[in-house]
């Protein structure tokens, strides 16, 4: 897994910080996160629940805004651009997947890979092949006309992660995207992402708290109360117990 970084970062991180006021109490969720990521590379962001990982997936994504920082993704300035480009950029330049899979139930599993090409106008008769390539790049050839709850777990993600990659995002971003699933289905899912991120020649940005998955990484990010804990190689990341 020898990842060379060479010319431009695909996502620059600088001073992040993100403070949450409910009420008196003041939680501060990301305290001057600042990291680069280059293009190819899949990164993994861990720490415990509470230490942030999705508060920094959300900046990063121009889900929310930080209160102080900067994130950029491909040349964007996600951290300035107004809404509509946000909007823009969540469709062009960035794919989500989510723990929850984030499926429409009453889509088959072609038609909610089809949805963000919809959105893009994208002409029928290459979506329909866009959509025959990436089912069968997640191995989901056979369930084409399947709706997400005729589908296992494991099948829901591969959907989330084909949709994901539909309109050839410059950045992937994925919270926890095996949470849901048995260690075994997770795992396969986690090669499904490293196998993408080659072939698709996509960037990825993972969070998760699953050791055994860390491994997969070229890279792993700790948070840690919202500071991101000076960096160490994915085999020494793993703990020893
Ligand atoms: P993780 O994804 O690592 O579990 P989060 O980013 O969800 O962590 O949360 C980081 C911290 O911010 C936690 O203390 C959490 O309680 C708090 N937090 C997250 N979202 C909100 C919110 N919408 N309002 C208030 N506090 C929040
Ligand atoms: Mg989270």
């Amino acid at each position: 897994m020898n990842h060379e970084p060479s010319g431009e970062p695909l996502l620059t991180v600088e001073g992040l910080r993100k403070v949450y006021r409910t009420g008196p109490k003041e939680v501060v969720a990301l305290r001057d996160v600042s990291f680069s990521v280059h293009p190819g590379e899949l990164v993994a962001v861990r720490g415990r629940s509470g230490s942030g990982k999705t508060t920094l997936l959300n900046q990063v994504g121009g889900l929310d805004r930080p209160d102080a920082g900067r994130v950029v993704v491909a040349g964007n300035v996600v951290t300035d651009l107004p809404e509509s480009e946000l909007l823009r950029l969540r469709r062009d330049v960035i794919g989500f997947v989510f723990q929850s899979f984030g499926l429409i139930p009453v889509l088959s599993a072609a038609e909610n890979v089809g949805v963000p090409m919809r959105l893009t106008r994208t002409p029928v008769a290459e979506r329909e092949e866009r959509i025959g390539v990436l089912l069968a790049m997640v191995g989901l050839e056979k369930h084409v006309n399947q709706r997400p709850y005729e589908l296992s777990g494991g099948q829901q993600q591969r959907v989330a992660v084909a949709r994901a990659l539909a309109n050839r995002p410059r950045l992937l971003i994925a919270d926890e995207p095996t949470g849901q699933l048995d260690s075994g289905t997770g795992r396969q899912i986690m090669q499904l992402l490293r196998a993408v991120v080659r072939s698709e020649g996509v960037t990825a940005l993972v969070a998760t708290h699953d050791p055994a998955l860390l491994t997969l990484a070229d890279r792993v990010l700790e948070l840690h109360d919202g500071a991101l804990v000076p960096p160490r190689s994915p085999a020494e990341a793993i703990p020893s117990t």
